[in-house]
């Protein structure tokens, strides 16, 4: 069986996962990030028309971020110099109310907090950091499965998407997966019940959603007023946007309404057709006739999704209490987004918990003597 030495190891390659492999990364220690997908970037997918991970995409994962109220990401997207812009929103906004309702056309008043994207999608923010990396840091396709505690640090039990088992000897494990995922894997010694059930009991966020994109040649709906946003109480899809890329590919996505089971059942191809006659129905026969269409379905995917997750929960709550407790205390930190004392859930949380927990690792492989660090 292979091994391999690092000081500190990464489990998952997400936003969270990379940002704190750029925070240890500058502070001069040794890092092996180990994400279980081919590609980096966790729920944050930016694709073409096909679903390739592509520079200029549609984003399949989040979107948004709201720099005046999430200043750790709007700091992150400044220091990486990605160039981003405003979520159309010029114009009425459509409100179907019941199906045998003419929808209801409104100019929004009032305010609401700026939201932004990022040029390119949110995959810019993935392959900036990843950028920021040497290829040695990381190892795609390699998930871990189970973490044994010793003496000198952890052993880490890796198979990669051929089957290879591998095993990795960490001083420091940052474990970046959505606590029920992380909860799923064989811990030797095992975690105390209680911190076990709340990894159980945290919802990933987003987990049990799907999204459905329309792209067209061009943003039509522009020219009659309409903002392209909507909400409906009819379906299939709930809240619908405008998602044209800065570069003015034209696009609308949706999120679906109906949950896991119901998707499931209907299929992908069921699905668009639904979401057409939708978009039809609001925004004229045009909106029938894309270039493409795609559904991205995260709860069938099992590097997002637990079983659980096939019922939709609340949001995160913040909370100051450790995430994890004994024998493990003092060689693992706990860093996606749920885990975040600020914003949990967000992109934004994932920055935040990322810094905390590289900030964490640093002071116990310097045995406490750090000063400055990440
Ligand atoms: C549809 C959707 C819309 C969203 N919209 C927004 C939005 O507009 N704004 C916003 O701020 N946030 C939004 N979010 C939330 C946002 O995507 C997350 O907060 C953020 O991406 C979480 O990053 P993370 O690194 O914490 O977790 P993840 O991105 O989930 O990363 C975890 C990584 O761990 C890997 N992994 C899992 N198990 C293992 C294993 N055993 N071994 C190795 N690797 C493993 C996974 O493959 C994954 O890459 C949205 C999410 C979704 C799904």
């Amino acid at each position: 069986m292979r091994q391999m030495q690092t000081t500190i190891a990464i489990i998952g390659g997400g936003l969270a996962g990379l940002c704190a492999a750029r925070h240890l990364h500058r502070a001069g220690v040794d890092v092996l990030l180990l994400e279980a997908r081919e590609r980096l970037g966790g729920r944050i997918l930016s694709t073409d028309d096909a679903g390739a991970v592509s520079a200029d995409g549609f984003d399949l994962g989040p979107s948004w971020f709201w720099p005046h109220a999430q200043p750790d990401i709007a700091a992150l997207v400044q220091e990486l110099g990605l160039p981003h812009f405003p979520q159309y929103s010029e114009g009425d906004v459509i409100f179907e109310r019941m199906s045998r309702e003419t929808a209801w056309r409104y100019r929004p008043t009032g305010h609401a907090p700026e939201t932004m994207r990022l040029v390119g999608g949110t995959g810019a923010l993935v392959a900036a950091l990843a950028g920021g990396l040497p290829t040695s840091t990381r190892l795609v396709g390699t998930r871990v499965v189970a973490l044994a505690l010793g003496d000198a640090g952890v052993t880490l039990t890796t198979v990669t998407s051929e089957g290879v088992e591998r095993v990795i000897h960490a001083e420091q494990v940052v474990a970046a997966v959505p606590p029920r995922l992380l909860g799923a894997l064989a811990f030797a010694p095992a975690l105390p019940p209680d911190t076990m059930r709340r990894w159980q009991q945290t919802a990933t966020w987003m987990a049990p959603h799907a999204k459905f994109f329309a792209m067209y040649d061009r943003p039509f709906w522009r020219d009659a007023g309409l903002s392209g946003t909507a909400q409906s109480f009819v379906g299939p899809m709930g809240e619908i946007h405008d998602a044209t890329t800065a570069s003015g590919r034209a696009a609308l996505f949706g999120f679906l309404t109906p949950g896991p089971d119901a998707r499931a059942l209907l299929g992908d191809a069921a699905i668009a057709d639904a979401c057409l006659t939708q978009l039809a129905r609001l925004y004229g026969p045009e909106a029938r006739r894309p270039r493409a269409t795609l559904v991205k379905d995260w709860a069938a995917d099992p590097w997002t999704a637990a079983a659980s997750d096939r019922m939709a929960s609340g949001h995160p709550q913040p909370s100051t209490a450790p995430w994890v407790t004994g024998a493990w205390q003092e060689r693992l930190s706990l860093c996606a987004s749920e885990t975040s004392g600020t914003e949990p859930g967000f992109m934004a949380g994932a920055v935040h918990a990322a810094h905390r927990a590289a900030r964490e690792v640093v002071v116990r492989v310097s045995g406490g003597r750090t000063t400055g660090g990440p």
